[in-house]
């Protein structure tokens, strides 16, 4: 059912529009007003939010309820539409032959995220290999090593050594016979420009199918700022949202990726390589409305 995906909140809500009775505005208005409390709640921007609130309330009122089904039915089925189209299908990774290019700002769980994708390809029988092109946060080569180890991943790095792109070059003819290539950057504490530079230099060298950025749900606001600028800078093909286990329900980040015209590609749900769920935009929906 529907109805069983939506959150509670929306629920809630839902069940004052009574099944038999007509749609009138006020119940359409007492309707958007919980959905808007519950999306805000989550951190969605306001502009988002206040733009799907109008799309539902004109709906609502003007399209005739469907044959078959009740004025309840009618609106639920349109507040699920409204929120699948801004969230939209996710980007689905496909399980060939590929290089993965990991971006995205410092603790927002980037390097946990690498060996969590370099897991999941693993079970689908490919055989990934890792290089580790952060040279910039102390810990982040051994991190990703002993990460790798413990998966029996392949792994490239070069301790010490600040050169990235050298070592991408070098990662990449080292794992020519692997089928995922998974690059690691450099974390960012903000937008600095030479991180950026570097960035770009890896990204001009890679030639990545796949540009991931790496978003941590409790970001908020931020979000958008953040993603725009790795867009201009390098094109984001993919969204991966982390610490979805935690209490933040990821507004912030689905915001941006609104904003930009990605879309997001996993979840991460845990501190384990085994804890990453390909997005699924119905449980995000209850989720943010919950
Ligand atoms: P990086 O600086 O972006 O490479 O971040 P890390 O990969 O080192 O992650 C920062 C912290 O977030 C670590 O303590 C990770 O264990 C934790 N982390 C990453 N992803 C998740 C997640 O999906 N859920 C939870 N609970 N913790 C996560």
């Amino acid at each position: 059912m529907v109805m069983d995906k939506l959150g509670s909140s929306l629920q809630d809500a839902i069940k004052k529009l009574v099944s038999s009775g007509r749609i009138d505005e006020k119940t359409v208005n007492d309707v958007v007003k919980d959905i808007q409390r519950a999306l805000l709640q989550s951190d969605v921007n306001v502009k988002m939010v206040m733009t799907m609130s109008k799309h539902i309330k004109e709906r609502a009122l003007k399209e005739e309820v469907p044959k078959g089904m009740n004025p309840r039915e009618h609106v639920i089925r349109i507040v699920y539409q409204e929120l699948t189209s801004i969230i939209g299908k996710g980007t689905d990774i496909p399980l060939k032959p590929q290089k993965i290019m990991m971006i995205g700002l410092q603790g927002s769980g980037k390097t946990t995220t690498t060996s969590k994708l370099a897991r999941y390809f693993q079970k689908k029988g490919l055989r990934p290999a890792v290089i580790c092109a952060d040279t910039f946060r102390p810990g982040a080569y051994q991190q990703l090593k002993t990460l790798c180890e413990r998966l029996n991943v392949a792994f490239y790095g070069e301790e010490g050594n600040e050169d990235a792109v050298g070592i991408v070059k070098r990662g990449l003819k080292e794992f020519e016979k692997y089928d995922i290539k998974i690059i690691d950057t450099a974390g960012r504490h903000a937008l600095e420009k030479d991180l950026i530079k570097e960035m770009e230099d890896i990204h001009a060298i890679c030639d990545p199918d796949y540009k991931l950025l790496v978003l941590d749900a409790a970001i908020g606001q931020q979000a958008s700022e953040q993603a725009r600028a790795f867009n201009e800078s390098i094109g984001i093909s993919g969204v991966i949202i982390t610490k979805l286990d935690g209490t933040a329900k990821g507004g912030g980040a689905l915001s941006a990726v609104s904003e930009t015209n990605s879309s997001i590609a996993f979840i991460g749900t845990g501190e384990t390589p085994e804890d990453l769920e390909k997005f699924e935009p119905d449980r995000f929906i209850s989720r943010l409305l919950g």
